[in-house]
């Protein structure tokens, strides 16, 4: 099976969660390690390589979904339509497995494409 999380530890077993800032509280608090120079918290659970590396994690509902974007919705009032940038300007190393509240922000899939090239990285 492929396992694109160089930070990847086996996992501990998941409480029962209904909501999904609980979900987003415990991901950060028990399913994240710190990284000492940038403050990035990287996701130590599963993960996708879709052009860049995201955590993924069963949602509330059962559905598999993007760690960054449950963060973003319990956490930056992220919207359906917005997509998350791992701002570098803020200290985040720009790795899709940080999930560091602080390091993201919702923006627009354009606002990100531009950002993406000004920052001489891909887009994601
Ligand atoms: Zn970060």
């Amino acid at each position: 099976m492929d396992r694109p999380n160089p930070y990847y530890v086996p996992s501990k077993r998941r409480p029962k969660m209904t909501s999904e800032a609980e979900l987003a509280a415990w991901m950060l608090a028990e399913r994240t390690i710190e990284d000492p120079e940038t403050g990035c918290l990287y996701w130590t659970g599963a993960a996708v390589n879709v052009g860049n590396v995201y955590g993924m994690v069963q949602g509330t509902n059962g559905v598999p979904d993007y760690c960054h974007r449950i963060i973003g919705r319990a956490y930056l009032g992220l919207q359906p339509d917005e997509v998350i940038d791992h701002v570098v300007s803020r200290g985040c190393s720009g790795l899709g497995l940080c999930i560091n509240p602080e390091h993201l922000e919702p923006t627009t899939q354009a606002e990100n494409i531009r950002r993406g090239q000004r920052w001489g990285k891909v887009a994601a």
